[in-house]
């Protein structure tokens, strides 16, 4: 069965959920937006009005009426009942296991069996959920980056038993919301994007921590070697010493020991990257 998808639901309006949520209005969907208590649902207007704004300031083509007719399509709720009733749910909560499994054990509950479910998740894979949805067929990855309206990619991964009808399905809907999709074709931690990005991430730390170059040359060495706009030491500072830290923390010895780096010469000096003005580079 092929469902065209014409009503969504975010769980989590938080800093990724939010944006998918307003994307997806702005893209004519109606929306339905679930977080867990009035005061969860009040800091999620307060960022769909900072979207609207961001996109108007941002997004060429976006006028006032457009923000205006996209708030009027997002549905507020706590009701996760409500919130079931679309034909793609995606989720969008915390980076904690047991609180997914949990929220898709009752969604699976409440859903008709049609409904799609899509996680957000950056470091989980379908196959670590997927038996909490009820549901492995209709279940899958669709994740997002970070200002949606800037990196509109959106990675489509299933597990061996997702329906190939439900990733095309929800490949279009990608298509449908301005995403360019991209779809693996099987499992892989870190999709395409951080496959790439996180090696090339840690090399740069490894050349700086080292003490082999300075964050200029490295980047430069990138930028006129390969044609690439910014080197590895800025997209540090884009992504935030705090994410890469977390992220390397995880790793093998060698990314905990750089992890440790990165916190002693960084974070701890308030050098958090772009966010607090000092990161690799100083930016005023
Ligand atoms: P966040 O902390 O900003 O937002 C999480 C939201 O979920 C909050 O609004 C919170 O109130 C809500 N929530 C908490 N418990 C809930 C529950 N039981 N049911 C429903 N909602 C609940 O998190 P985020 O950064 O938006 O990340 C969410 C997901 O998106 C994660 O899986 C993360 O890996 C993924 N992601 C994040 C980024 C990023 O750059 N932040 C990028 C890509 C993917």
């Amino acid at each position: 069965m092929t469902a065209e998808i014409r009503t969504v639901t975010i769980l989590g309006c938080g800093v990724l959920g939010a944006q998918i949520a307003f994307q997806s209005a702005l893209k004519g969907f109606p929306v339905t937006a679930y977080d867990i208590n009035d005061e969860a649902l009040a800091a999620a207007r307060v960022r769909f009005d900072k979207l609207a704004a961001t996109y108007l300031k941002s997004v060429a083509g976006v006028d006032e009426a457009a923000t205006k007719a996209a708030l009027g399509r997002l549905t507020l709720t706590s009701d996760l009942s409500a919130a079931a009733a679309s034909d793609l749910v995606i989720e969008a909560v915390p980076e904690v296991l047991t609180l997914k499994e949990d929220i898709y054990r009752k969604l699976g509950e409440l859903a008709p069996a049609a409904t799609i479910f899509a996680t957000n998740s950056s470091t989980l894979l379908p196959s670590d959920l997927k038996d909490s949805t009820g549901r492995p067929d209709r279940f899958l990855a669709l994740h997002f980056a970070n200002m949606i309206w800037l990196h509109n990619t959106a990675e489509v991964m299933g597990s061996a038993d997702t329906d190939p009808a439900v990733h095309a399905a929800v490949v279009a809907f990608a298509t449908a919301i301005g995403m360019v999709p991209i779809e693996l074709h099987k499992e892989k931690s870190g999709y395409v994007l951080n496959s790439l990005l996180v090696p090339l991430l840690r090399a740069g730390l490894e050349l700086v921590a080292g003490g082999y170059a300075e964050p200029g040359d490295v980047d430069q060495t990138w930028r006129i070697g390969t044609g690439a706009p910014a080197g590895p030491c800025q997209i540090w500072d884009v992504v935030g010493m705090r994410t890469g830290y977390n992220i390397m923390s995880h790793g093998d010895e060698e990314e905990q020991r750089l992890a440790v780096w990165l916190k002693q010469n960084y974070i701890d000096k308030g050098k958090l990257g772009l966010e607090s003005g000092e990161g690799f580079y100083k930016y005023v």
